[in-house]
């Protein structure tokens, strides 16, 4: 079959995220014709700037929507023991719907029995061993509390109207945030998914028959061109900063505005594909503005939805 080569269609994050903020207030205000107002706990340990600009804008957005939110801000030197108590007080609290504990914890702190201590019903994050197996075993997705960033990356495929379905997607990372729950929920939408890591073998052949790349490993450019077939959609889930000229010269030749925000910042957020890559596919999500938009929408969107199925 020859391939028509026809200008890539952007998959808009920013304008999904709206369009899914804009249903859900019509979601919060039945919510609240039925006496409760979804809220959502935020723990944040420390003061990591990153996570603090992370936290402060899913805060914002709780405002924004009307959902109740409270953050919790124990001191770097928390220990195990005092932030599973935190976790099982929010827990017991009924104005409680979602409680997100914002990751990376302090490396003393052991993460994987502080996501297991969140009730599961409260877990928007998605990330307790009962959702992952809830999800991996193919309840229906209204049923599941899925991790926000595939949850995402599944709203665009839908909502642009992306067959999935009998498609060959490929998924290149194979981390419990991202690459692993994206692999399932891309089987139980009926595509043909495979996973690759590392460790794989002959990697280009394997995501050159993609019909829908889903690309998470957190390496700048790394999807070049020759890795991809025309016409694919490729989702670019990589979040990295770029800070060369070199690097900038060598993924975005003549691009002025790529170049004012480097000369500005002295960095530039590039994600795991090279935009040459973009420009032979069929649609493709940028960076920024694309799945990275939708990540905050989905927590809210979790928030709701725990509520509504614990409260009923
Ligand atoms: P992660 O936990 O570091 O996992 C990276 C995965 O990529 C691993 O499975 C790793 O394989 C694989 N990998 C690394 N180098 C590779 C290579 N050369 N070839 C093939 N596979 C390779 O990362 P993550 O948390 O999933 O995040 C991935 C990216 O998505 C990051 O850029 C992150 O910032 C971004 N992200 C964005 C959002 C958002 O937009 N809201 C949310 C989460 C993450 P091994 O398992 O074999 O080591």
């Amino acid at each position: 079959m020859s391939f028509i080569a026809t200008t890539p269609f952007v998959l808009d994050g920013i304008a999904i995220a709206g369009q899914i903020k804009a249903e859900l207030l019509t979601d919060i205000d039945s919510a609240r014709e039925r006496g409760y107002t979804p809220g959502l706990a935020v723990i944040l340990v420390g003061e990591v700037p990153a996570s603090q600009i992370y936290v402060r804008s899913k805060v914002k957005t709780c405002g924004e929507l009307g959902i109740y939110s409270e953050m919790h801000t124990p001191p770097a030197s928390a220990t195990t023991e005092e932030l599973l108590a935190l976790v099982t007080s929010l827990n017991a609290r009924e104005e409680i719907d979602g409680i997100l504990i914002q990751l990376p914890l302090p490396a003393h702190v052991d993460t994987s029995l502080l996501l297991e201590a969140i009730h599961p019903t409260k877990d928007v994050d998605g990330f307790h061993p009962i959702n992952a197996g809830r999800l991996l075993s193919g309840f229906p997705a209204e049923q599941v509390l899925a991790p926000c960033t595939p949850a995402g990356i599944m709203e665009v495929l839908q909502r642009s109207k992306i067959p999935v379905a009998g498609q060959r997607a490929v998924v290149l990372g194979r981390s419990n945030i991202v690459g692993k729950p994206a692999a399932a929920m891309l089987l139980n939408a009926s595509a043909t998914v495979t996973i690759c890591h590392s460790r794989t073998k002959d990697l280009a052949e394997i995501t050159r028959e993609a019909d829908i790349l889903v690309a998470a490993i957190g390496r700048a450019g790394f999807v070049s061109a020759d890795m991809v077939r025309p016409g694919v959609t490729i989702i670019d889930v990589g979040m990295n900063r770029i800070e060369t000229q070199e690097e900038v010269d060598r993924f975005f030749p003549g691009n002025a505005t790529r170049r004012a925000a480097f000369e500005k910042r002295g960095s530039t957020l590039m994600g795991d594909v090279d935009p040459a890559a973009f420009a032979i596919s069929g649609a493709y999500t940028p960076v920024p503005g694309g799945v990275g938009a939708l990540t905050i929408a989905m927590l809210m969107s979790n928030t709701v939805k725990a509520a509504r199925l614990r409260r009923g």
